[in-house]
């Protein structure tokens, strides 16, 4: 049986487990139920894909969201797994031959909506009787709860499962959830023993910067023309603001596109689907979109309003960066914000619930304009402690560069007092800078306020107050003709008891996504070859491979088939399906660029074991070869032994692999040339499918002593780099 470390590196081609995987696929295996808990990107699916693998039946995956459940199951069905899922997307006959499939045991993993489990009574729960099923997981399992932000009554039903099959472990999985709702999931699953495993909600790729909402528009023009080549998500509060920015991104020569809720569910997927296969940069949404996403190289997700709470701000934020590649999250914040969405949070007739909301947004405000480590500040509010600084948001890398202004603010906030709160932003900074101009009432012109504000431009003026007002020292009233106010808060920085952090600068912040240096120019070509297979199996691109493979092709330059084999993500079916047309596109580029290898540079750090799949060596293959050292031909040996000559080939091809014998001991070296052509091409099993290929010439044996010749040769590059 094949070990989760053998299946993670083989089937996945990753090189070692992530958080608590490998404790939570133990436990599985173990027929114990669990509960995970475990940021997006954190790799959830293999807690059940793997365990899936190993035992014997069918794996059953209730997840909420046809897209998703597509996603999946081809990414699945990429890395040669057998998975379907049944859903109303799919036609009858469709349908039947899933269910034929099931019959048959054919599939390793089932994905379906929670509804259809109890579809027509009990029909669709005895029929999953008949079948074996080893494991049932329950994704975005938090929807079981009221408590959580997305309760959907259909998985009410889902408490069902423990009864009707008590023996089948269940994996309940979600990325958020609360103390209250963590207990409601158990409570509610009937999960009386489960195991529970919490990882941590740092998500260390992600890079927080919370800006104050001034000159907002400009900024973003600039941010996105830098990054042209990355996908991102911009999130607005209505529909009509993602609307009108999508006009003016457009106008501006951006490609995006708008989401909400206004939309026909057509329009919706039409953009969703131009957004995943990459075919267009930008989607601008409103929090409706989301869920159904499992794009993992968003590169940015941009809130340019208040998240009506923390929660939310993590969740979507978290949609950045799930192939663990650096990805910004830009929070642009106003005070005004707040104040619209206090409306927002006034539940009718429940007080109660009024008071959670008005006290979550509440700490969402603190968060953006307190000056601690934004990270930090999103672990403690889900209860993690952490240390000092993170190095990776606006805060810790100061690169709004603040200072002390409290004088620049006392000046502002006694201007606007010695004109008795009834007075607008530019007639204010007018009465700062002393203008000369008819429209400054004359009584003002004699204020002590007067001309206090010179030495600073019009300019800088507006942006101070705007972060006055965006920290609350101020406030604007009226919509038409806004006058500004001192707040409390502005009061007690008049009476010198607060002090205020000011912004100089507008944010400088780094490019790249990568540690490493790495040829850019490649890594857009590879996106090229991966988007040509993508529409040849009609999948999005980052089904094929996630930018972050992508990125160390580009980095470590692989020259041959075994140093390709040790990039990330390539498991045996996609090193064989698609190893070739990406190790041309490097070798083309490193011929010309004249670049070599550097794959030596990332095995240094992580030395990939020997290939694990390996056959054994056993007596009966052993007694077949000392027979073939003794001079014996393989017509003689079946004789002796009394097997068929394939049989006694198959022997002898394992010497090859373990590199005792020569592939030409068996093969003549002629026929090897052509045999490596088809392997190249088919990958390199079944043998059946080879074996049709090269037709009469070649016998089984010679292939596999080739296909073996081929591994010893991928081990003994490994071993020699173990050595070293
Ligand atoms: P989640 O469901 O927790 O949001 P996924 O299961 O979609 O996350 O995993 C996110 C990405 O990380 C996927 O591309 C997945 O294949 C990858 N991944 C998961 N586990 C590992 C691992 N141990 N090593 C490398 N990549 C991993
Ligand atoms: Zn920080």
């Amino acid at each position: 049986m094949a070990t989760a470390l053998q299946i993670l590196k083989d089937k996945f081609g990753y090189e070692a487990f992530r958080f608590n995987q490998e404790q939570i696929i133990e436990t599985v295996l173990n027929k114990q139920d669990a509960f995970v808990l475990m940021p997006t990107g954190g790799g959830k699916s293999l807690c059940y894909q793997i365990p899936a693998l190993i035992l014997s039946g069918l794996t059953v995956v209730i997840s909420p969201l046809i897209a998703l459940m597509k996603d999946q199951v081809d990414a699945l069905k990429i890395n040669g797994i057998k998975a379907e899922f049944l859903n109303s997307s799919l036609s009858a006959s469709e349908s039947s031959s899933v269910y034929d499939e099931l019959r048959q045991g054919n599939l390793k993993l089932l994905y379906i909506a929670p509804e259809r489990l109890f579809n027509g009574g009990d029909q669709f729960l005895n029929f999953l009787k008949t079948l074996d099923i080893s494991l049932f997981a329950i994704d975005e399992a938090h929807c079981i709860s009221h408590w959580g932000h997305d309760f959907r009554p259909e998985y009410r039903l889902l408490s069902a499962l423990k009864k009707e099959f008590s023996a089948v472990p269940i994996i309940a999985l979600t990325a958020t959830a609360d103390k209250l709702t963590r207990d409601d999931i158990l409570d509610k699953l009937q999960l009386k023993n489960a195991q529970t495993f919490i990882s941590s909600f740092n998500r260390p790729n992600i890079h927080y910067t919370i800006l104050p909402k001034r000159g907002m528009y400009d900024q973003l023009v600039d941010y996105l023309s830098e990054h042209r080549d990355d996908s991102g998500i911009i999130y607005a509060l209505s529909r009509n603001s993602t609307e009108s920015l999508v006009e003016k991104l457009r106008l501006d020569g951006f490609s995006a596109v708008s989401y909400h809720a206004g939309m026909t569910t057509e329009a919706r997927k039409t953009n969703q689907d131009l957004f995943s296969r990459d075919e267009v940069k930008i989607v601008v949404a409103t929090i409706a979109f989301g869920m159904g996403i499992n794009k993992s190289n968003v590169r940015f997700v941009i809130h340019t309003d208040l998240p009506k709470n923390i929660e939310s701000y993590y969740q979507e934020t978290g949609r950045a960066g799930r192939d663990g590649l650096k990805s910004d999250a830009i929070l642009y914040y106003s005070g005004g914000d707040v104040i619209k969405l206090k409306n927002f949070a006034m539940v009718e007739g429940n007080p109660e619930q009024t008071r959670i909301m008005l006290q979550k947004l509440a700490q969402m405000s603190a968060l953006c304009e307190a000056n601690n480590c934004r990270r930090k500040s999103i672990l403690n509010y889900f209860g993690e402690e952490t240390s000092e600084s993170c190095d990776s948001c606006d805060i810790c890398l100061n690169t709004q560069e603040k200072f002390d202004g409290t004088t620049i603010a006392q000046k502002a906030l006694s201007a606007v007092a010695r004109l008795e709160n009834r007075y607008g932003l530019n007639y204010v900074i007018n009465v700062l800078r002393g203008s000369k101009s008819i429209k400054i009432k004359s009584a003002h012109k004699s204020l002590s306020v007067y001309g206090i504000g010179k030495d600073i431009s019009q300019d800088e003026w507006y942006k101070y107050f705007q972060d006055l007002i965006s920290f609350g020292f101020l406030k604007q009233i009226g919509s038409e003709y806004p006058v500004l106010s001192v707040t409390e808060k502005g009061l007690a920085v008049l009476g010198g008891k607060e002090r205020v952090l000011l912004v100089k600068n507008s944010f400088k912040r780094e490019k790249s996504f990568s540690e490493k240096p790495f040829e850019k120019e490649l890594f857009d070509e590879l996106k090229i070859v991966r988007n040509n297979i993508a529409q040849q199996e009609n999948v999005p691109a980052y089904i094929i491979f996630s930018d972050a493979t992508l990125l160390e092709l580009a980095t470590y330059l692989p020259q041959s088939k075994a140093e390709i084999s040790q990039i990330v993500g390539f498991g045996e079916v996609k090193l064989n399906k698609y190893g070739q047309s990406f190790l041309a596109a490097v070798i083309a580029y490193c011929a010309k660029k004249q670049l070599a290898s550097k794959i030596a540079d990332k095995i240094a750090k992580h030395v990939r074991p020997v290939k694990v799949n390996q056959e054994v060596e056993n007596e009966t293959k052993a007694l077949s070869y000392n027979l073939f050292k003794e001079g014996k031909t393989i017509a003689e040996i079946a004789e002796i032994r009394g097997f068929a000559p394939s049989t006694i080939e198959g022997h002898l091809a394992f010497y090859v692999q373990s590199g005792q014998l020569k592939v030409t001991d068996l093969v003549r070296a002629e026929k090897i040339p052509q045999i490596i052509e088809v392997i190249k091409k088919y990958g390199d099993y079944p043998l059946g499918t080879l074996k049709d290929a090269l037709g009469e010439n070649v016998n089984y044996g010679e292939i596999k002593a080739v296909i073996n010749h081929l591994k010893h040769a991928n081990l003994s590059v490994e071993e020699s780099l173990k050595d070293s």
